[in-house]
């Protein structure tokens, strides 16, 4: 205890702040919630100021260490420009996180700090290879988050509106260019390539090329003051701004339309068609989140032709949504949006619903473990006889070769793939004598058309080559999709 006086007292007599004597003291977290308290627990109270030494100074010098950040007065003028901007108010969040810039200067002068206190409280202080002091970003970032959940009413989250704050020092580049000096190696290679200025020591080489036992301690002490200079200028507010969170919104959808591409289809900048399910859903969701229509990124379990239509439980799909103003969606909300999907009539939309990141490894993963559940409406030349049938009624998962269709060869590079097929069933039809009614389960990935008509005998087996006759596919449906993601709502 009488250390961590002696300690205290030694960074108030070269200026330092209470806080960052509290920081070099090790304080824990919640230490810089209440500072007072946290000094007094280690019998550390105000009026330990002065004692033995010159008595308290009415105006206290611009702290050595942060240069000022912890003083009360930024942190209120930054409390009232976050809370009065007008920027700020067009988010409809339920939590707020934060960013926090600050100039390099600052590690600069706990470099000098640490080696003094090296020096000095050889017992306290060992030279390891990390700073000895809880940093300032970190404190400043416990203190602020605080307050910030104060006076906004709302929790600090990661995924809630960053509060970005940027800090900026008069005289960064002044003090910074004396570490040339003392490393000249570390800036021959950075002059030849002239980088621009922001670019003249970057944090990480700082942090590399920069502590007390991995440089000449006489050297620095000739260029540098140990412990830091007392200087006027303070740190100044240089700007704030905001940046929206990344949301996701999953839900399954039908497509009813047999002329309807997934995402936009666009050929040599022109496009196929004039619309998408992607930008259907879009038009309806973009609003509500107060983003551009062409912000949100869509995928989704697999996709399907843009003449298949997806039935059944529909295709499990999600919609990334950056920089968001709003990060909940109320469920009567989203039944509107589902309401409104539906209005286009070719598509619909059912169990919309905000997701986390982690849920993504649904859509993303195992993609083609997944069984894909199929029925094409085939026609043969022949009406359909029971050998027909019979040869079409496959309970037992047999395995295809596959070469890339011819139709999407322009896109898709040429190779043969093992698919399996997991059963086949087909029905007659009573209104046509030469059409059947095929349901195919398959691996994910297959190419249906082909595994009908065989494709000029690329995919084999086929239905063409199983019946031994001629099989045209004339309209195909998804009717089901082996995700049970995301959960069901609304029904
Ligand atoms: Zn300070």
């Amino acid at each position: 205890m009488i250390e961590e006086l002696e300690v205290y007292n030694y960074l108030r007599s070269v200026d330092c702040c209470r806080v960052c004597c509290l920081r070099f003291l090790n304080g824990r977290a919640d230490d810089f919630i209440n500072i007072e308290d946290a000094l007094e627990k280690r019998n550390i109270s105000s009026s330990s100021d002065g004692q033995g030494s010159p008595p308290k100074k009415v105006r206290e010098n611009t702290c050595v260490a942060c240069l000022g950040l912890f003083e009360s007065e930024l942190l209120e003028n930054l409390l009232t420009e976050i809370c009065s901007s007008a920027s700020f108010k067009e988010y409809d969040c339920q939590a707020f996180s934060s960013s926090i810039s600050l100039p390099l200067v600052l590690h600069l002068r706990q470099l000098s700090l640490w080696i003094d206190l090296l020096e000095r409280f050889p017992n306290r202080y060992d030279n390891s290879s990390s700073p000895p002091d809880v940093t300032v970003k970190d404190a400043f970032k416990m203190i602020l988050n605080r307050k910030l959940e104060e006076k906004l009413k709302r929790p600090f989250s990661t995924n809630g509106v960053m509060v970005n704050v940027f800090f900026k020092y008069a005289d960064e580049e002044r003090e910074l260019l004396l570490l040339e000096k003392v490393k000249p190696e570390v800036f021959v290679d950075r002059k030849a390539k002239k980088h621009c200025r922001k670019e003249f020591l970057t944090r990480n080489a700082f942090e590399k090329h920069f502590t007390p036992s991995n440089l000449s301690l006489k050297l620095y002490r000739e260029h540098i003051s140990v412990p830091p200079a007392v200087n006027d200028d303070k740190l100044e507010l240089e700007m704030v701004n905001f940046t929206g969170p990344t949301i996701f919104l999953a839900g399954r959808y039908n497509k009813i339309s047999r002329e309807l591409s997934q995402t936009p289809w666009v050929i040599d900048g022109k496009r196929k068609m004039e619309n998408s399910v992607q930008e259907i859903m879009a038009s309806v969701v973009a609003p509500y989140f107060r983003v551009p229509d062409d912000s949100l990124i869509f995928s989704s379990s697999g996709r399907e032709d843009v003449d298949v239509r997806c039935l059944g439980e529909g295709r499990p799909f999600v919609l990334e949504i950056p920089n968001t103003y709003k990060d909940y969606l109320q469920e009567s909300v989203a039944a509107e949006m589902e309401m409104a999907i539906e209005r286009s009539k070719k598509i619909s939309v059912r169990d919309l619903q905000l997701v986390s990141r982690e849920e993504l490894v649904h859509i993303k993963h195992g993609e083609m473990d997944k069984r894909k559940f199929y029925r094409a409406l085939c026609v043969i030349e022949k009406p359909v006889t029971v050998a027909v049938l019979q040869a079409l009624n496959v309970e037992e998962p047999f395995e295809i070769e596959q070469w890339t269709p011819l139709r999407v060869l322009h896109r898709r590079p040429l190779l043969s793939r093992p698919r399996t097929v997991y059963s086949v069933k087909a029905s007659a039809c009573r209104s046509n004598e030469r059409v059947l009614i095929v349901d195919i389960v398959t691996q994910a990935g297959t190419y249906i058309k082909e595994l009908v008509h065989s494709d000029f005998g690329r995919t084999k087996p086929s239905l063409r080559s199983i019946i031994g006759q001629p099989i045209d596919i004339h309209a195909l449906d998804v009717m089901a999709i082996d995700l049970d993601w995301p959960k069901k709502l609304r029904r």
